[in-house]
C-alpha cells in the first residue's frame, strides 16, 4: 500500500548565499544523494496531483526528513527556466558532445590519421579537465565549454582511429572490420555508463561524476603521450598475398580441336 508523506512547511533562510554556494550545500546535504532510490521516483508520470504524489510517495519520504529542502527550493526557483529546466539542459549536453564532434570530423576530414587521433586526444585531455572542474565546483556554463571542447576532441579521435584501422584492411574484409569497429565503440560507451550508473546508486551521483571525469582525463593524457611518442610505431598494412601462377598445362590451355577429334584432320 503506498502512502504519501507531507513535508512540513520550511523556512528559507538562504537567500544571503549565492548560487554557487547554494548548490554546494545542497549537494552536500541532499538525503536523496544517499537513498538508495532510483532518481526517476522523484518524476511521477501523470499529471493528476493525487495520483502523481502517490507514484512519488517514496521520494517524497525522503524529501520530508531531507536538511536542506529550502535550499532545494530556492535553488530549484532561481533556476526554473535555466539550469533547472533538466530536459533542454540534458538534451544539450548531448548536442554539444556529438554535434561539436560531427562539425570537427567535417572540417578536418582532409587531416591525416595520426594527427586527427593526436589533436582528438589532446582536446579530450582538455575538455574533461575542465569538465572535472566545472562539476567539483558546480559550474554550469564551465561544464558546458568543457563538453563542446570534448565533443570536438571525440569527433577528431574517432577519426583518427576509424581512418588508421580501416586502412589497414583488405577490401574484402571492410565489411567485417566495420562491424567490430562500431561493436567496440558500443562497448566503449555503455560498459562505463552501467558501472558508473551502478555507482551513483552507492556512491552518490556527484563523487561517480567526478571519478569518472578524472579517469578519463588520466586516459586521454596516456593516450596522448603513447601517440607522441609513438609507442607501438606506425601500423603497417598487411603484405599482399602473391599471386598464384598457374603453370601451362592442359586445364590452362583452350583443348587443342585437333587433337580432340583427329578423325577430321
Ligand atoms: S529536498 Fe528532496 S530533492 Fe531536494 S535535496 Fe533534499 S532530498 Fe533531494
Amino acid at each position: 500500500m503506498v502512502t504519501t508523506v507531507s513535508p512540513r512547511s520550511v523556512q528559507c533562510r538562504s537567500g544571503e548565499l549565492n548560487d554557487h554556494e547554494l548548490a554546494g550545500r545542497v549537494y552536500r546535504q541532499a538525503r536523496c544523494a544517499t537513498s538508495c532510490l532510483d532518481p526517476d521516483e522523484w518524476f511521477p508520470l501523470t499529471a493528476d496531483v493525487r495520483r502523481a504524489r502517490e507514484q512519488a510517495a517514496r521520494a517524497i519520504a525522503v524529501c520530508a526528513e531531507c536538511p536542506v529542502r529550502a535550499e532545494c527550493l530556492e535553488l530549484s526557483l532561481r533556476h526554473s527556466f535555466g539550469i533547472g529546466a533538466y530536459g533542454v539542459w540534458g538534451g544539450l549536453v548531448i548536442f554539444l558532445l556529438a554535434g561539436t564532434g560531427a562539425v570537427a570530423v567535417f572540417v578536418c576530414r582532409g587531416v591525416d590519421a595520426r594527427t586527427a587521433m593526436l589533436a582528438g586526444c589532446l582536446f579530450l585531455l582538455v575538455g574533461m579537465a575542465v569538465t572535472f572542474i566545472a562539476i567539483a565546483t558546480t559550474t554550469a556554463a564551465a561544464f558546458f565549454v568543457g563538453t563542446t571542447i570534448a565533443g570536438v576532441g571525440f569527433g577528431l579521435a574517432f577519426l583518427g582511429a576509424f581512418r588508421r584501422t580501416t586502412a589497414l584492411a583488405a577490401p574484402d574484409e571492410s565489411a567485417g572490420l566495420l562491424a567490430a569497429i562500431f561493436i567496440v565503440a558500443s562497448l566503449a560507451f555503455s560498459i562505463p555508463a552501467v558501472i558508473a550508473g551502478v555507482a551513483t546508486t552507492k556512491y552518490g551521483l556527484h563523487p561517480t561524476a567526478l571519478v569518472y571525469s578524472g579517469a578519463l582525463v588520466v586516459v586521454a593524457g596516456i593516450a596522448a603521450g603513447m601517440l607522441a611518442m609513438r609507442v607501438g610505431g606506425e601500423p603497417a598494412r598487411p603484405a599482399e598475398p602473391a599471386r598464384e601462377t598457374v603453370p601451362p598445362g592442359p586445364c590452362t590451355c583452350p583443348p587443342c580441336a585437333q587433337a580432340l577429334h583427329p578423325a577430321r584432320g
